[in-house]
């Protein structure tokens, strides 16, 4: 199976009804174990996670079908990892502390609640792009709605051929892989669906926390206190005769816990920030993952509803930065400025020009800026 070439190992993890036998007897006896051992984890992790009590270790025994040697093997590994596990031996264990943030396979697939995006997950410590790796699920017939993270991407991609820097073991960098049965003319306005889900979800970890303002940079940057948090890019890929989609991938790669502005390299620090630079917060980047994933499956069904934003619109615009503001969009074919007035149901930003013409910005190769700076 894949992936192709990665620095370090990979773990694929899968549940419910995608654990297929053809998979399962298409693996070699060494990674089954593996695979069996996460799949172990994930299982036991959540048990104790939704448990307010002591779980016995025969109750775990009995629940996964496991041996009490398996169990004594899996809470020692995730006690290594960070994870407080109380035991008592007339009651068994139980999850007294989770760790602040950690990004395993285990402990995303653990929180996952979401009906299929990510039911089928690819975790790695280190990759490229999250994006190239989606392709290559899409390319080797990965279901709708697979999704593969990376603790660290070394080649992760920006719109236009540009980078993106991913900063060690404080970053969220994942991608979706989409199998939509709508029109290719369509697809840019899912990368709009994965900005008002990423915000929302950015929101909901940053509850109450003092003085931190979300935005959303048309089209899809996430700002907070007018500096980027999270880049996006999607890419489709069309069936040979170019009239459908034959695969679609939705990648962001999210600042979470970068701790300080000099850790961007220098010509982003102006401009970039973290989650935890504006909110003094520790994030625990599955937890975000999982929220962005639920937010992001219940925006989707919204927009495959009209196949267009007019469900959203309000939401989106309700994070839409600098409406009625001035903006200056950088088309390669023209600089021009004018003041935002919101989106429109195809997801297209309308800039009204001096001369009160109204331009229907498309997304594909614009920037947006404000007048005098980044937002
Ligand atoms: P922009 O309006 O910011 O230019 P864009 O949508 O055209 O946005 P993206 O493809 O989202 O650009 O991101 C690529 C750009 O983002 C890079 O050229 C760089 O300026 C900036 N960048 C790269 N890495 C990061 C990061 N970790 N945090 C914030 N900004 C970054």
């Amino acid at each position: 199976m894949k992936p192709a070439v990665h620095t370090a190992e990979y773990v694929f993890v899968c549940w419910g009804d995608l654990k297929s036998e053809e998979y399962m007897s298409s693996v070699m006896t060494d990674d089954m174990d593996k695979i069996k051992m996460k799949t172990n984890k994930t299982d036991i992790l959540a048990l104790l996670r939704n448990s307010e009590d002591y779980v016995s270790g025969q109750q775990i025994c009995d629940r996964f079908g496991v041996t009490r040697t398996a169990v004594w093997k899996v809470i020692n590994q995730l006690k290594e990892e960070g994870y407080r596990i109380e035991s008592v031996s007339s009651k068994g264990y139980r999850l007294a502390e989770e760790p602040g943030d950690i990004l395993s396979a285990s402990e995303i697939s653990s929180r996952l609640t979401t009906e299929w995006a990510g039911r089928k997950l690819y975790y790695y410590d280190v990759t490229g792009s999250t994006n190239n790796d989606a392709k290559r699920c899409g390319e080797e017939g990965d279901p709708h709605g697979t999704v593969v993270v990376a603790d660290i991407q070394n080649a992760g991609k920006g719109r236009r051929g540009r980078g993106w820097q991913t900063l060690s073991g404080t970053a969220l960098s994942f991608t979706i892989l989409l199998r939509p049965e709508f029109s290719p003319d369509k697809a840019s306005m899912v990368t709009l669906v994965m900005a008002l889900s990423v915000a929302e979800a950015v929101e909901e970890a940053a509850a109450g926390a003092e003085n931190a303002v979300i935005t959303i940079k048309w089209p899809n940057d996430i700002v907070l206190n007018k500096k980027k948090i999270c880049g996006m890019l999607t890419e489709m890929t069309m069936t040979p005769e170019m009239d459908e989609i034959q695969y679609l991938v939705a990648g962001a790669g999210i600042n979470v816990n970068t701790a300080s502005p000099e850790e961007f390299q220098e010509e982003i620090r102006n401009t970039a920030t973290s989650i935890r630079i504006e909110t003094g917060r520790q994030i625990n980047r599955a937890g975000l993952l999982e929220k962005t994933l639920l937010r992001f499956e219940k925006n989707y069904k919204t927009f495959l509803e009209t196949l267009d934003m007019s469900g959203l619109r309000e939401a989106y615009q309700t994070y839409l930065q600098g409406i009625g503001g001035q903006v200056r969009v950088l088309d390669p074919a023209g600089e021009y400025t004018g003041i935002s007035r919101g989106i429109n149901d195809r997801g297209e930003l309308l800039v009204e020009k001096e001369d009160g013409e109204i331009v229907q910005v498309y997304a594909g190769e614009v920037s947006v800026r404000g007048l005098y700076g980044y937002v």
